[in-house]
């Protein structure tokens, strides 16, 4: 037993000088299996804290948090997932909801959405946690950022995640991108919660012909916004097919 405790290592840095590409998989297979939903949330919590650390959060009397705290004021919950909102004054147009419940909404987009639009962009971020899109992507993120570490310091173990690789995470989140099947499934998940509480779902159409037309005069935050969200046209007219469908045009 001792003396296989003591040869594994060196059975790993063998196989590391002979095949990266084993060990990489090796390693992969490993850190998908330990990493539990549990743990991408506390990763999620973490990468929030320092994200809200890092950005100007609007303050709770600040007229932008009060007016986000009305138009959430009865969704503190959704399928299940308790979430928390805090507003950014930056200029961006953006949103992002986190594994852990977290939602960030950028100034920016405040700016130029009505309550109900704004509730439907949440809602296709918020559908993109409920879909376990955000925690499979961030999982992935993760390995890779675990992997380049132990790949460059050679050690053979996946220690615990470290500032730099938070700092990796955090980054993500804001420009996470996902596959057009996610993007869909999101865009339903909102229409879905839109619907279900009473609200116009041509909202969710509305505000992807606003970003639609921002992209054409705009280039830089929007736009990036905009390249893990493609076809905003297209996913407008979806969802204004649907509401016909539907009889819910207004
Ligand atoms: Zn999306």
């Amino acid at each position: 037993m001792i003396f296989w405790l003591f040869s594994l290592p060196l059975v790993t840095q063998a196989q590391i000088r002979l095949d990266s590409n084993l060990v990489k998989a090796g390693l992969e297979a490993i850190s998908s299996a330990t990493l539990s939903d549990k743990q991408v949330a506390d990763y999620s919590r973490q990468a929030m804290v320092q994200m809200d650390a890092q950005n100007p959060v609007a303050g709770p009397n600040d007229p932008y948090t009060v007016r986000l705290n009305r138009i959430v004021s009865r969704h503190h919950t959704i399928s299940g997932i308790p979430l928390n909102y805090k507003v950014y004054k930056v200029k961006d147009v953006n949103a992002f909801a986190t594994a852990d419940g977290s939602v960030r909404v950028f100034q920016g987009l405040m700016d130029i959405m009505t309550d109900t639009e704004l509730l439907a962009v949440m809602g296709h971020e918020i559908g993109h946690v409920a879909n376990h899109d955000v925690r499979d992507a961030m999982k992935r993120s993760l390995q890779r950022s675990a992997i380049r570490d132990v790949a460059s310091a050679n050690s053979g173990v996946i220690g615990k995640i470290s500032r730099s690789q938070l700092g990796d995470v955090a980054d993500y989140l804001v420009g996470a991108s996902f596959s057009r099947k996610q993007e869909t499934e999101a865009d339903d998940y909102s229409y879905s919660f839109l619907k279900r509480n009473g609200y116009n779902v041509l909202a969710l159409a509305t505000s992807f012909e606003k970003l639609a037309k921002l992209s054409g005069g705009q280039s830089g935050k929007v736009a990036s916004m905009l390249s893990s969200h493609p076809d905003s046209k297209v996913r407008a007219q979806r969802v204004r097919d649907r509401a016909r469908r539907e009889g819910l045009t207004r």
